[in-house]
């Protein structure tokens, strides 16, 4: 008999009651020390007492109302995204998936208003963009789309970090170009600044937007607010969720006036996008990440990657290297990474697997040094359980 949950997951027998800073606590009162965040979702943590504040103070005023009014709040986040980016103009969702619906859409309207007959969006091969039917077919791994045609036409895909094949494929005909920074469910999967450069030339040259999905990579995760920043260029349209509400559903697409300037009253909407309660939360979060929380990352980081390395090279048989910026690290593995998630699940120890045989560790933004020391430890003793 299927379950009353439709079982789309392979979910590990552990259920999660309350939540602190890095640390959960399961029905059964055992403290996990979380290394994945909600698949970096939490990234100020579990419960962080100003979340909670702005939350329920919010809470107590008014939780929705519709985009048929003006919301102040949501006008509020949308101006301090401005302020700290490329963009000129934001439009709020609740997911990611639904971020990457409406830079397809603003894509294409932005070449139909040209008047210009260009469709194709080029995207990478190991790319995740989320589970609708626009981005699965953008995505185009064998594993999301297989049973689910006919796809959405008009994406095509390129292998990562071939730069060759990016000259080859990106013409006057291209409309965009679809990419994370950072490859996350791809395996954490980091690009040289120069291939994003490189790539802000080529679509220069043609007139081809460039659409960054920064949902898994972006809001401080590498030290940066934005992880393109390390590479001095910007793109024309961007995806935003997880990390934004800190664990409330929030998303953004986030572009430049002449991108979006297909889009006018009545082209695009959203019930829940941007309402009073996610805003709130979304622009507290951002004032917390500030400069100098994001130089804390910045350490924080170079801390847990000497600890990882320290991994590899204690155990060489189950860990290869490790990968990644700032806080968005992986560990590509000799063995299968879900063998070292459940060994890890048993040092109460919360990690993610990813494609490309990688160990994810996506933790809080601002978990504190004693318990990446303590993160370090207890995948030392997981590795060591692997190994025997
Ligand atoms: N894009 C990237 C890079 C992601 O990592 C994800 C989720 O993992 C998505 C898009 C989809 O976001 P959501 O699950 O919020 O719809």
């Amino acid at each position: 008999m299927i379950s009353p949950v439709l079982p789309t997951y392979n979910r590990a027998p552990i259920a999660f009651v309350s939540g602190a800073g890095s640390w959960l606590t399961a029905e059964d009162g055992t403290r996990y020390l979380d290394l994945g965040a909600g698949i970096a979702v939490n990234a100020l943590g579990h419960a962080h007492p100003d979340l909670v504040a702005t939350l329920t103070e919010q809470a107590a005023k008014l939780w929705h109302v519709s985009n048929l009014y003006r919301i102040p709040e949501q006008e509020r986040l949308a101006t301090m995204l401005v302020d700290r980016t490329f963009a000129d103009t934001v439009f709020f969702t609740n997911s990611g998936t639904e971020a990457c619906e409406l830079a397809i859409k603003m894509t294409r309207k932005y070449w139909y208003d040209k008047g210009e007959a260009r469709t194709e969006i080029i995207a990478f091969e190991g790319a995740f963009h989320g589970r609708s039917t626009g981005a699965i077919a953008a995505a185009g791994a064998e594993k999301m789309v297989k049973g689910f045609g006919p796809l959405m036409p008009g994406f095509r895909q390129l292998p990562w970090g071939d730069h060759d094949a990016l000259r080859a494929a990106i013409t006057t005909d291209t409309a965009a170009v679809i990419i994370e920074p950072i490859q996350g469910e791809g395996g954490i999967r980091t690009l040289p600044d120069a291939c994003l450069k490189g790539l802000r030339d080529l679509c220069d040259t043609t007139g081809t937007l460039i659409i960054f999905d920064e949902v898994q990579c972006g809001v401080g995760r590498t030290g940066k607010l934005f992880a393109h920043e390390w590479s001095g260029i910007a793109p024309d349209i961007m995806m935003v969720a997880k990390g934004i509400g800190g664990g409330f559903p929030l998303g953004a697409v986030l572009a430049t006036e002449n991108a979006a300037s297909g889009m006018t009253p009545g082209t695009h909407g959203s019930t829940y996008g941007g309402n009073p309660l996610g805003c709130a939360v979304g622009a507290k979060v951002l004032d917390l990440i500030d400069d100098a929380f994001l130089a804390q990352v910045s350490q924080k980081a170079a801390r847990f990657r000497q600890g990882l390395e320290g991994l590899v090279a204690s155990h060489p048989a189950i860990f290869d290297s490790v990968r990644g910026q700032g806080l968005m690290l992986g560990l590509k593995c000799r063995v299968p990474p879900t063998d070292v998630v459940k060994a890890a699940y048993a040092q109460h120890l919360l990690t993610v697997p990813a494609a490309d045989n990688v160990l994810r560790l996506l933790p809080a933004l601002n978990i504190p040094d004693t318990d990446i020391t303590e993160a370090i430890a207890r995948l030392d003793r997981a590795a060591t359980a692997l190994a025997a």
